[in-house]
């Protein structure tokens, strides 16, 4: 998953979207980058790994110019190298052309293969560097209608900004998949992945991109061309669930908000009348938790302690090393726990592994009795349209039953909200959601993987 973070009209554009993209780390920490433009010249950064420790004051310095763009990289199509790190930012005919990519295209290779076949060479592995070579070879005159035609045609998830020279483009799919919203800095136009990002460089919230539309923002002012929404829209649930930060607005509804409603209504589809407390996986459940507690009357408890300093970096590829992983993040608080009947509440569960592992840190911590609740539904299926799931055979709700899965992870009672309820629970639900990885209901067809060796 991807952040994006874009200034027009601030002298210091660059040093705005570093900002920014500190409130978007939690979207991805593989890569980062700026591009920022003077004078119609370009200039770009990019570098592996997290904003705050690779982009230093004075390499921020030297990005000057009133218009820049930035990203944070977690890579769902495309391999994790510095290639692929955005923003892309290259030279062609008419200028220069840098774009930032949130979300995914299902039909990326096949788009590829067609522009090979035609001539292009890509430099990179990543699906988006398919719009930057249609941006190039646009007959359009201006930046925003060489973006519709770059966009025609493809499928999938894009909340883009795109630099075509002093202009500043931003785009949302028609599905409105990802989020992305538009805001005020003085005379400067601001756009950011989540409303967080707003907030840090003071900037105020005007709206969403609409599902469809793109906007261009330069010297001459603001024009929108409108794509067209879909008639029903495919927002990404899972925003709401897991993935933006709880003091984001995404969709045009509090995060904060969607997650105690989810909690609230888990509490009333599965209830643990008997229990003596709630208490949340940090930091991602705490407001389901917290709903629950609300509607439940149990008291919440801080009884899981995360350690802040172990970032999603700290990967290890064994099962004995996941294991070890889960004891370095996670520490319970004993004499909250201790003979404790105790529900624990988390937003999903995907491969099961570190959920397993809290649960025997809480049981070998004295907790007497594990409930189980989880806030979203069983995950059946990977997401095709930007949120980093594994595969159908990595994903435990896929293969095993809820006895099953209760049995493998260690709790006494297991409970997940239903679909309905989630979607009933989230603002702007219950329709125009895309929740695909719990109903398998996809949108689009699946996405082709011609030549996975070079995809990445
Ligand atoms: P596991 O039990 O191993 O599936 O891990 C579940 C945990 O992973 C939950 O605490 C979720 O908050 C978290 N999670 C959910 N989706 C993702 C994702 N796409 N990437 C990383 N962590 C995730």
């Amino acid at each position: 998953m991807c952040g994006v973070f874009g200034v027009s009209g601030n002298a210091s554009a660059a040093e705005l979207v570093h900002l920014g993209l500190y409130s978007l780390q939690h979207r991805g920490q593989e890569s980062a980058g700026i591009v920022a433009v003077r004078d119609g010249e370009a200039h770009g950064l990019r570098a592996m790994g997290l904003v705050g420790e690779k982009f230093g004051p004075d390499a921020i310095k030297g990005l000057q110019g009133s218009t820049a763009i930035g990203h944070t990289r977690y890579s769902t199509a495309g391999s994790s190298t510095l290639e692929n790190a955005q923003p892309a930012l290259v030279n062609f005919k008419g200028g220069h052309i840098a774009l930032a990519h949130n979300g995914n295209l299902v039909n990326a290779p096949e788009v590829r293969v067609q522009l090979e076949a035609a001539g292009s060479i890509f430099s990179s592995t990543m699906d988006s560097e398919v719009i930057v070579h249609r941006l190039a070879r646009s007959g359009a005159t201006k930046p925003e209608e060489q973006l519709a035609e770059a966009l025609q045609g493809l499928e999938g998830a894009y909340s883009l900004l795109v630099l075509i020279n002093d202009t500043l483009l931003a785009a949302r799919d028609p599905n409105g998949w990802r989020p992305l919203v538009m805001g005020k800095l003085g005379d400067a136009t601001v756009f950011a992945s989540e409303t967080c990002a707003l907030d840090i460089v003071g900037a105020t919230l005007v709206r969403e991109v609409l599902p469809g539309e793109i906007i261009a923002v330069d010297k001459n002012g603001m024009r929108t061309l409108e794509l067209g929404a879909a008639p029903v829209l495919h927002r990404c649930v899972f925003e709401h669930v897991y993935f933006a930060r709880p003091d984001s607005s995404v969709f045009g509804g509090s995060v904060d908000r969607a997650r105690r409603a989810l909690g609230r209504r888990l509490a009333v589809e599965h209830p643990a009348p008997n229990a003596d407390l709630v208490f949340a996986v940090p930091d991602s459940a705490n407001a389901a938790a917290l709903g629950f507690s609300e509607e439940s009357g149990l008291p919440l408890e801080h009884a899981l302690i995360r350690n802040h300093y172990v970032g999603r970096t700290f990967i290890q590829p064994t099962q004995a090393g996941r294991d070890a992983k889960v004891k370095v993040k996670y520490n319970p608080v004993r004499e909250i726990l201790r003979g404790k009947s105790v529900v624990m509440v988390d937003d999903s569960i995907v491969r099961g592994t570190t959920t397993r592992g809290i649960v025997a840190l809480v049981r070998a911590a004295g907790a007497r009795e594990v409930h189980m609740r989880v806030s979203s539904p069983p995950i059946t299926g990977p997401c095709w349209y930007g949120i980093d799931t594994p595969d159908k055979s990595q994903l435990i709700a896929a293969n095993l039953t809820l006895a099953q899965i209760a049995e493998k992870i260690g709790v006494d009672s297991l409970g997940y909200i239903s679909l309905d309820g989630m979607l009933g629970a989230v603002p702007g639900g219950p329709t125009g959601f895309c929740h695909a990885c719990f109903s398998g209901d996809y949108p689009t067809r699946a996405p082709s993987v011609i030549a996975k060796n070079r995809m990445g």
